[in-house]
C-alpha cells in the first residue's frame, strides 16, 4: 500500500535494473525501493507504520511464483509466508518473471508500470522460447489449452 508520492523511476533506473537483471527474487528489492506504507490505511491499529518498508508477510509473492507453482514441494521448507521466505526457497532459480514484484502491496505503482512499460516484453519472450521444452510441462499444457480453445 505504497504513499501517494511514489519513488521516481528515473533516479533509481540503473540499481533497478540490476535488480530485475539478477537470478535471485525481485521482491524484497524493489520493496525497499518504494515509497512505504501509506498512511491512508484503514487498520485499527494504535502504532503509527506509515513509511514502514518492511515485508507484510501476506503472501502474495510466494503464491504468485511460478517457480513455487511447478515446484510446490519447496514450499514446505517453511510454513513463512515473506520475501525473506521466497528467496530462501527460490533462492539463485528464479525465472526473472517479476510477478512477486507486480503483487506485492508495498512496492510503488511507479515501480510496477516500469516493469510492465519495459520488462514484460522480454519476460514473454523468455517464457515463448522454453515452449516445447521437455523441462516444461506447465507451458505446454498451457499451449495446448490455448491451441485446443481457438
Ligand atoms: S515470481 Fe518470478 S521474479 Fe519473483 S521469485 Fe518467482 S520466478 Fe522470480
Ligand atoms: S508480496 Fe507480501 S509477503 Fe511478498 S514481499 Fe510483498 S508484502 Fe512481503
Amino acid at each position: 500500500m505504497p504513499q501517494r508520492i511514489q519513488v521516481d523511476v528515473s533516479e533509481i533506473e540503473g540499481i533497478l535494473n540490476a535488480i530485475l537483471d539478477s537470478k535471485i527474487p525481485p521482491v524484497a528489492r524493489c520493496r525497499l525501493l518504494s515509497s512505504g506504507f501509506s498512511p491512508a490505511h484503514t487498520l485499527y491499529l494504535s502504532e503509527d507504520i506509515a513509511g514502514t518498508k518492511a515485508c507484510l508477510g501476506c503472501g502474495n509473492c510466494i503464491d504468485i511464483c511460478p517457480v513455487l507453482g511447478r515446484e510446490p514441494a519447496r514450499r514446505e521448507k517453511t510454513e513463512q509466508r515473506t520475501s525473506m521466505a521466497l528467496e530462501t526457497i527460490v533462492a539463485d532459480d528464479c525465472d526473472r518473471c517479476y510477478a512477486c514484484v507486480l503483487v506485492c502491496p508495498q512496492v510503488d505503482t511507479t515501480i510496477k508500470y516500469y516493469i510492465v512499460n519495459r520488462r514484460v516484453v522480454e519476460v514473454m519472450s523468455r517464457l515463448e522460447a522454453r515452449i516445447g521444452d521437455d523441462q516444461e510441462p506447465d507451458l505446454d499444457l498451457f499451449l495446448e489449452e490455448a491451441l485446443d480453445q481457438g
